[in-house]
């Protein structure tokens, strides 16, 4: 069941509340704070309910249920402990398309009445759907901690400035901006402590001093591989923050997810091998949007300065005078070995790591393939998958060991994740026969075999046939 929330106005408005019992008395002292024009229908009313009666608070349909209660309410709420009533009073309810609670019962109500925080006029409401309404209950005081109660007499100070807030600061995004300072700034203690002509003449100034026009920025950050819990939580604030967010298409979609909703998002589509928008376009975004004054997140794949072409937009940037920050990520091959169970130095098999990219003829060409084929050391290779044969090729030629394990981690850290295992002396043949797509991620080196024994997230590795399997305990 998706249930639509909505915050009704009851002010004025006439509400059914069937039953005059303790549950029913409750229900009514609710809807009478919310300015519902009560009528409690019900043989018998709890003394308080009673008195309500008497004061002309409350309207008694003294007896037991008609149809004709029903007459010019908005609203119907079934409070008794006879089930055979609710069903009668939904029926009714329904036939005449008035909304009904029944109390306790989520199949018989076409409204749920949602646990509140109340910070009026902030209001926060929670509702199970009537499934779990304890859970509601538990996570309701949780949040009563958790927000200043001065947030409802912040609340109310805006509304009434709301108006000049807006003449001063029409567009959208100075506007977000000057509610953001306002909330770091010293607002919501001088209301705290009920110095309320202070606290309004601090949101006077700030909106005086939000006239200067502010100076676009740019954070370039690392998304990490795709697992969202992988972000830090800067890259998080900075995602937050962002009026324009610049992704590359290898950032992940649950990444994407958690930044700021009303932020534009572009994206850049630059993937090895396909340069859909050419590094200059990427260059020419960031100086339009910054330049305009927003702050715009260079959101890039795994680490920025890790084949990233960061330290190439960073410099870009510095040269036309745009203030920059750097939020690492969390690289590939970091990840990729980490999710597969691959740690990537070994006391005894691995004394280094060498982070090295074979994604164009260009890189493989340049690499120093003597240094890369000593042995004790591991490789993790951002690749296109073309450039495997030469890769195997090549360190064969130069003295790899035929029999070094290896693994290619494809989609690593993302629920779609795949591990591929084998010897050097298979290496493109099995990438091809698996069909391994980008991205995906190479690791050569004895260590790749530890994989077998110590992978824990996704679907096991696939060995190609029976790699030598080494064990923490042999290892030991
Ligand atoms: N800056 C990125 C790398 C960009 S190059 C980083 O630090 O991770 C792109 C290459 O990174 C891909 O071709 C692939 O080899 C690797 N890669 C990125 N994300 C990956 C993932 N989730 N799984 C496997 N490989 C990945």
């Amino acid at each position: 069941m998706k249930l639509y929330p909505l915050f009704a106005d009851l002010s004025g408005r006439q509400v059914l509340v069937v039953g005059g019992g303790v549950v029913g008395e409750r229900k009514v002292a609710g809807l009478l704070e919310a300015g519902a024009r009560v009528t409690v229908g019900s043989p018998e009313l709890t003394p308080l309910l009673r008195d309500w009666a008497r004061q002309g608070r409350i309207i008694w349909q003294e007896g037991f249920f008609s149809d004709a209660w029903l007459d010019g309410a908005w609203l119907v709420v079934a409070a008794t402990d006879d089930p055979k009533l609710h069903e009668h009073v939904r029926a009714h309810a329904e036939a005449r398309q008035v909304f009904l609670n029944v109390v306790d019962d989520a199949d018989r109500s076409s409204f749920h009445v949602p646990a509140v925080i109340d910070r009026s006029p902030l209001t926060i409401a929670i509702s199970s759907g009537g499934h779990a309404p304890m859970l509601a209950r538990l996570l309701r005081e949780r949040l009563e901690v958790l927000v200043d109660p001065v947030v409802g007499s912040l609340a109310t100070l805006l509304a009434e400035m709301r108006g000049r807030i807006r003449a001063r600061l029409p567009d959208l995004t100075r506007r977000r901006r000057f509610y953001e300072r306002l909330l770091s700034g010293p607002v919501q203690s001088l209301l705290r402590r009920g110095q309320h002509a202070l606290a309004e003449a601090s949101v006077e100034r700030l909106l005086e001093a939000s006239d200067l026009p502010r100076a676009g920025s740019v954070v370039l950050v690392g998304a990490g591989p795709g697992d969202a819990g992988l972000l830090t939580l800067r890259a998080l604030r900075a995602l937050n923050e962002a009026d324009v967010i610049l992704h590359d298409r290898l950032v992940s979609g649950a990444v994407l997810a958690l930044a700021r909703r009303d932020a534009e998002r572009i994206e850049v589509a630059k993937q090895a091998g396909q340069h859909h928008a050419t590094q200059e376009q990427i260059h020419a975004l960031m100086l339009e949007h910054a330049a305009a004054g927003k702050r715009v997140v260079r959101l890039k794949g795994g680490d920025p300065f890790i084949f990233g072409r960061g330290g190439e937009e960073i410099a870009f940037l510095r040269d036309h005078g745009i203030a920059y920050e750097v939020v690492p990520g969390i690289t590939a091959a970091l990840a990729c070995a980490a999710y597969a169970g691959i740690p990537l130095t070994h006391r005894d098999y691995a004394q280094s790591v060498r982070l090295i990219t074979a994604h164009c003829r260009n890189s493989v060409d340049t690499l120093d393939w003597a240094a890369l084929a000593q042995d004790r050391q591991t490789l993790a290779v951002y690749m296109g998958s073309s450039e495997l044969a030469t890769l195997q090729a090549q360190l064969l030629a130069h003295g790899r060991a035929a029999s070094t394990p290896f693994a290619l981690v494809e989609n690593g850290s993302r629920p779609e994740q795949r591990v591929i295992t084998g010897t050097l002396a298979e290496l493109a043949a099995q990438a091809a026969l698996h069909e391994v797509r980008s991205p995906a991620l190479l690791i050569l080196g004895e260590v790749a075999a530890l994989a077998h024994s110590l992978a824990w997230f996704g679907r096991p590795p696939v060995a190609a046939d029976a790699p030598p399997r080494l064990t923490l305990t042999e290892a030991a």
